[in-house]
């Protein structure tokens, strides 16, 4: 299954700005980041997911790209990114790199000259109206963003953006476009990238599909694979799209690496943090269920929390989202945009190591490949002072000196947070290798466990009845057969599963007695991963 590497691993989301400073100008950078792989092979990371390095003004962190054919200066030089993918590469670790296609920067210099004159061949790279249409697409960031459409005085037209108004939207019904984007891919795959993650993927595709239908947009994911695979057949394509089951599997493609290899899993993050708030398995049973089946290469992306605000649009109900809103961003400020929670994991359950074990556990047990973001091993906060999103983008925590290791600048990308809990000087890396007991020993143990366990990621895989609304069990069956169950309650519970006798704990949150007679215990937001020899003659279905 070596070929299809993503189908199994550790992916792990980070930024280079917030993550480690090899220079000392205050900004984490690619040397830092290339001194830092060690430490991410040690944690069981096989794949990074890289946020955007291009040169960019930076008003939406990077994904304001102004060049796509650099690196942004502040984080080292082209040479500096090539040194990081060989030195991942060395340790293992494949790269994806976070390529925003579907918008540029204001000040990309297509925008500027497309937005001088209407003759300039680069107008169409953009696309532009005399007036706004009566129900123009609804903005993205309700309260930071007023329309889609924007008089540019300079051009006398208005053009679109789905985000804000500094990020113009690329018009991908040119061909003109697509072959300047393929162009854009053909680069950072010489040099040496192994996949794209594909930054809301619905809105690439949108005036395509405004013009030719839903098809014609999937006709050009495919078109784009087709290219990827003649300059590298391995390339994979991550997709970002939160959408409701049946739009979202025609992007896969009908018979798998069509278009996009792994798409980010939407349904059991949402299903998985509505049983957290309820202690019940229910919601996330419910959601394993309504999740379609990738085709057989493809997979899912599993996460709990990612880069952007937690929002639960299109796949959970109202009610349901309220919920997760009540018991996990309780404040007016934990949310961004109306519709999204900007806490991290670790805040988000209050610190808890009962509850980040079981969420972690579970996260790294469900059917998909599981991703990471960048802190989550050691329990980082959020940064509730900071706009918007940038809230869970804070500065990774190495030490518990000045800056938490990040940078010995005084001026930093991103202030540092020195107190509290969460501040660095409890919450670091070092401090946390020195203590066998602490959350990343606990995930470094959790991750080298998973990657013995190829099942969760390729194998066949049932939900299991357990008679328990509070627990959640899954068998995979692959090389090995493997049970794992997870109580979301705060009760201990003992349930009754079939055909456990003989199986052995792998992975608990405590000691426990082997299961007898099919009763198996688990405490408190407790889980168990539980294995037993597949005999020969045993049928995999
Ligand atoms: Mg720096």
């Amino acid at each position: 299954m070596l070929d299809l590497w993503w189908k199994n691993g550790l992916v792990y989301c980070l930024d280079t700005k917030t993550w480690l400073d090899g220079n000392g100008d205050g900004i984490g950078d690619l040397a830092g980041l290339a001194s830092s792989v060690d430490y991410l092979a040690g944690l069981g990371v096989t794949c990074v997911w890289l946020m955007p390095v291009c040169p960019s003004p930076w008003r939406d962190d990077g994904y304001d790209v102004s060049d796509y054919y650099s690196v942004d200066p502040r984080l080292g030089t082209l040479g500096d990114f090539v040194s990081f993918v060989h030195a991942a590469h060395a340790a293992g670790i494949r790269v994806v790199l976070d390529l925003p296609l579907n918008h540029t920067s204001i000040e990309h210099p297509w925008f500027q000259a497309a937005r001088e004159s209407k003759e300039s061949p680069f107008r169409d790279y953009y696309v532009w109206s005399d007036e706004p249409p009566p129900n123009p697409p609804p903005v993205v960031f309700p309260g930071e963003q007023e329309s889609t459409f924007t008089y540019d005085s300079v051009a006398g037209q208005y053009y679109v953006h789905r985000y804000y108004s500094f990020m113009p939207e690329l018009n991908t019904s040119n061909p003109l476009v697509r072959k300047e984007l393929y162009k854009i891919l053909g680069f950072w795959l010489a040099l040496g990238v192994d996949g794209f993650r594909i930054d809301s993927l619905p809105f690439l595709v949108e005036e395509i599909a405004d013009g030719g239908g839903e098809e014609a947009s999937h006709e050009y994911l495919r078109d784009m694979r087709s290219f990827l695979g003649r300059r590298k057949g391995s390339t994979v394509l991550v997709g970002e799209a939160n959408l409701p089951a049946p739009q979202l599997l025609p992007y896969f493609g009908k018979s798998g690496a069509e278009q996009m290899q792994v798409l980010f899993d939407f349904f059991t993050c949402a299903g998985a943090w509505t049983a957290l708030a309820t202690g019940s398995a229910a919601p996330l049973i419910g959601k394993l269920r309504e999740r379609p089946e990738p085709p057989p290469i493809c997979q899912y992306l599993t996460f709990l929390r990612h880069h952007d605000e937690l929002s639960f649009e299109h796949v959970l109900s109202k009610s349901d989202a309220e919920r997760v809103f009540d018991r996990f961003a309780p404040e007016e400020n934990h949310r961004a945009y109306g519709r999204g929670i900007r806490r991290r994991l670790a805040s988000m359950l209050d610190g808890d190591p009962a509850r980040i074990r079981l969420a972690l556990s579970l996260l790294l047990s469900l059917p998909g490949t599981p991703m990471l973001l960048y802190g989550d091993e050691i329990g980082l906060g959020d940064n509730l002072e900071l706009d918007g999103r940038l809230a869970c983008r804070t500065l990774m925590q190495w030490n518990n000196r000045e800056n938490g290791g990040f940078s010995p600048a005084s001026t930093l990308v991103r202030p540092a947070v020195a107190d509290g809990s969460f501040g660095y000087r409890e919450r670091n890396v070092g401090t946390q290798l020195k203590n066998p007991n602490s959350l990343l020993h606990w995930v470094r143990r959790a991750a080298a466990l998973r990657r013995q366990c190829p099942e969760i990621g390729d194998g066949v895989w049932k939900i299991l009845d357990t008679g328990d609304d509070s627990v959640l069990a899954l068998r995979y069956r692959g090389q090995h057969d493997l049970v794992v169950a997870h109580n979301l309650s705060d009760r201990r519970v003992e349930t009754h599963l079939p055909d456990l006798d003989g199986a052995d704990d792998i992975f608990a949150d405590g000691e426990y007695a082997a299961p007898k007679d099919g009763r198996l215990e688990l405490a408190p937001h407790g889980f168990r991963w539980l294995r037993r020899p597949l005999l020969s003659t045993e049928v995999v279905a």
